[in-house]
């Protein structure tokens, strides 16, 4: 079943056929990608998609493509963690961590875009695809592109973690590394998406990229028993993710699956040393003045965010609000995590816990009322973030009476 009606300009309304262009060609606005909501209304139900397989295919009728997807097909369905133990010390009663720092296969929520980008480039027909990346994205084009049998290009800041880095070289893409911040990149890869005509997952195909992030936030839905939290805390790199889990929420009611009823408050996490949305949203202004991103939080490290705009006007509508994060505080972010919800996040998702924390402590967020941190990346690629944090292992010979003095002289 065909659900999508063509493309559509955010800003004049201009409707586009279905092809690989981001653009207006009248206003320069970003081009989204239309549905049939009646048709999808009248055709899907939670029964449905409740016997489809555990991937985020199962939304596939709010999902771009117009033939079954063709790689990608086990990314999505991440789990939606009761945090408990991070509730308690955060002083909330019901908090949850969604957790796509196991999605599949490259441990982040940039293989959600990937996947629907990916087979939508495939449907198109090219042969080479590319992206510019703070890491993350670069690595699950590299995985993807390896599995499809496609030829690959990523470029990336030069200063990336060495675990980003290996992420990708391993499946054997072209890659190059740029001398510059990721804002340097982007504009390299504008001129090349221009001039080779490649698929560029966020330039060139980015209606089709941006889609792909819906599936987060129709996941929590589901997973909540189609219901909706009070308070959703996301990160914003280029503001891909925060609108489109916004706009999902608003399709689940316009095609009811969900009931409707008050959406959720989105509160965008940003790193203090790359903030240029959330100071936006501080001053009260829609002009977002591009900074000099200087944070360990490299994969949320960008200083002109393309979507930042649709960020703010996302995050105003819902009644929510923003804040910004310290390199130190994402630190303990991180910690604070692993320690008690046993998730070991990169950066970002430090990030978003340590916005969450003082979103709480300010009263933003009331604490009887219920929160989903979006937790968007894998801590294993980036332990440079963290080094020397932690207690190092004691070392002694395999000898029971050394264990025993550790033992008994209370180890550390
Ligand atoms: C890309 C990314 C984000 C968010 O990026 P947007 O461009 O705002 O969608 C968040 N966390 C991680 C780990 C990422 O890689
Ligand atoms: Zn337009």
């Amino acid at each position: 079943m065909n659900t999508v009606t063509g493309l559509r300009c955010r800003e004049c309304g201009q409707e586009y056929p279905v092809a690989p262009v981001h653009v207006c060609e009248l206003c320069f606005g970003p081009l989204e990608v239309e549905y049939d909501y009646a048709l999808i209304r009248r055709s899907l139900s939670r029964q449905t998609i409740a016997a489809r397989p555990a991937s985020l295919w199962r939304y596939q009728e709010l999902l771009p493509l117009s033939r079954p997807p063709t790689i990608g097909l086990h990314s999505g369905c991440t789990p939606l963690v009761k945090a408990d133990r991070l509730a308690a010390v955060l002083g909330v009663d019901e908090l949850y961590v969604k957790d796509d720092s196991v999605n599949h296969p490259t441990f982040s929520y940039k293989d959600r875009v990937v996947s629907v980008a990916m087979s939508q480039a495939l449907e198109f027909g090219f042969e080479t695809v590319s992206c510019a990346s703070t890491g993350n994205l670069a690595n699950s084009v590299s995985a993807h592109a390896a599995r499809a049998g496609l030829r690959c290009w990523i470029f990336i800041p030069a200063d990336l973690e060495q675990g980003k880095v290996m992420g990708s070289t391993i499946y054997g893409p072209r890659a190059i590394a740029i001398h510059g911040n990721y804002d340097d990149v982007n504009r390299l890869c504008s001129e090349i998406a221009d001039k080779y005509g490649w698929a560029f997952v966020n330039i060139n195909i980015r209606p089709y990229y941006t889609e792909g992030a819906k599936t987060y936030g129709f996941e929590i839905a589901e997973q909540l028993g189609w219901r909706l939290p009070r308070h959703v805390v996301v990160p914003t790199a280029g503001g891909t993710i925060l609108p489109k889990v916004a706009k999902a929420f608003e399709e689940l009611q316009t095609v009811g699956l969900i009931e409707d009823g008050p959406v959720p408050r989105i509160y965008t996490a940003q790193a203090a040393g790359s903030a240029p949305v959330v100071t936006a949203l501080h001053k009260g202004t829609d002009l977002i003045d591009p900074v000099k991103p200087n944070t360990i939080a490299k994969s949320i490290a960008i200083g002109n965010p393309a979507d930042g705009y649709y960020v703010l006007q996302a995050v105003r509508e819902s009644g929510g609000w923003g804040e910004a994060a310290t390199d130190e505080e994402i630190v303990a972010g991180i910690q604070l995590l692993a320690r008690t919800e046993g998730i070991f996040t990169e950066p970002a998702g430090g990030t978003t816990v340590a916005v969450t924390k003082k979103l709480i402590e300010q009263g933003r967020i009331p604490r009887d009322e219920s929160v989903v941190i979006c937790i968007t990346g894998n801590g294993y690629k980036t332990i440079e973030a963290v080094a020397g944090q932690s207690a190092e292992p004691q070392t002694i010979n395999a000898r029971l009476a050394e264990f025993d003095t550790l033992y008994q002289t209370g180890g550390r």
